[in-house]
């Protein structure tokens, strides 16, 4: 059920209203854009519960049931655009944010100079995970804290910010401590557990899309994260798994504006998982931001073929810097504004 609320409603009496609904037994979340306030009861609501139950109540101007499955997710609840705020980086507003940097932290020599390469072409936030999602036990498992530890250096070092991967509930508040964002892997979306307990952290997550699911589902994944409270929640097309079996996977580029119709979060692709292959990921990224994604994440090293893990899909320095090049021609002619490295900014 959506309440949409009087507008000149000071913000003592939207929570006085909260507070009354809590005690009815539904679970509130409330919506603040450009358009207006309103009220989204999330649970506690059932076939039974009318929407004369609540047009009596003070600063309630209309109440309508969600139309669809969608609740937080939706354009419904939200008209306008989620913006993810990360100070001097926005995304979601319009520009293009690019995330670079390895598959895995591996030393804190590697993830330095990758920072310092990457900030220097004008990435905004730094991947590289801690934890890492291996198909084989056998295979390198990540740093942990302690490449956490290096990661956070070398992002405040080179003006960056920084998204690592979560695998268990417990490296949530962990991984929050260093990271401005949470990523959770395309392994995890349906880990609802870690959905929920993303839901109650305030760092933004990146939620990667896994290579079975539908957009339903990946919205469904969303909504476990906004219906626990946590509204920052960047949605990534990460490629899917087809047929062909010439890429890695299929990556679906027609989840950019499908996913911009149905709901308000930014979304972000992933042209290196989403290919696998190298050669692939300049022109995958050109189009991606000429398809409208909020964000690309590039897997980039220093020294690719001795990359730790993807080594493949993952592109030199000189390569990202010519993409980056490329991204500003396209941005400049489709309107279309590259965000810089925060360092970058305040230099300027
Ligand atoms: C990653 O980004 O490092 C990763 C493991 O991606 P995915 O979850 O999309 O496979
Ligand atoms: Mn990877």
């Amino acid at each position: 059920m959506i309440l949409n609320l009087d507008k000149n409603a000071s913000s003592a009496d939207i929570h006085l209203l909260i507070d009354k609904l809590e005690t009815m037994g539904f679970q509130v979340s409330l919506g603040k854009d450009g358009v207006g306030t309103s009220l989204a009861l999330v649970r506690g609501v059932d076939n039974f519960t009318r929407a004369e139950l609540f047009s009596h109540l003070p600063l309630v101007e209309k109440v309508t049931p969600f139309p669809d499955k969608f609740k937080l997710t939706s354009k419904d609840f939200r008209q306008e655009q989620t913006v993810i705020d990360l100070g001097n980086v926005k995304i979601g507003d319009g520009s293009l944010t690019v995330f670079a940097g390895p598959c895995a932290i591996e030393s804190e020599t590697q993830i330095h100079e990758i920072a310092e390469a990457v900030a220097k072409s004008g990435a905004s936030v730094l991947r590289g995970g801690a934890f890492k999602p291996r198909t084989s036990p056998y295979a390198f498992q990540g740093l942990g804290e302690q490449g956490l530890k290096y990661m956070r250096n070398a992002a405040d070092t080179h003006g960056l910010l920084a998204v690592g991967e979560v695998m268990t509930v417990e490296d949530v508040p962990l991984v929050a401590d260093y990271m401005d964002i949470l990523q959770i892997g395309a392994r995890n979306m349906q880990n609802f557990a870690l959905l929920k307990e993303a839901g109650t952290s305030t760092t933004p997550v990146l939620l990667k899309r896994g290579w079975a699911a539908t957009y339903t589902e990946l919205l469904m994944a969303a909504e476990y994260i906004l219906s626990f409270g946590n509204a920052n929640v960047i949605l990534c097309e990460r490629g899917i798994r087809t047929f062909e079996t010439h890429t890695r996977n299929t990556l679906d580029l027609a989840a950019v504006p499908v996913l911009r119709e149905l709901t308000h979060l930014p979304i972000l692709v992933d042209p290196s998982h989403g290919t696998g292959l190298r050669h692939l990921i300049a022109p995958m990224s050109k189009a991606a931001l000429a398809v409208g994604a909020d964000a690309v994440m590039i897997e980039t090293h220093t020294d690719p073929d001795a990359s730790v893990s993807d080594s493949r899909q993952t592109i030199s320095i000189e390569t990202f810097g010519r993409l980056m090049e490329d991204l500003r021609r396209i941005g400049d002619a489709m309107g279309i504004k590259i965000n810089i490295s925060g360092k970058q900014e305040k230099a300027a």
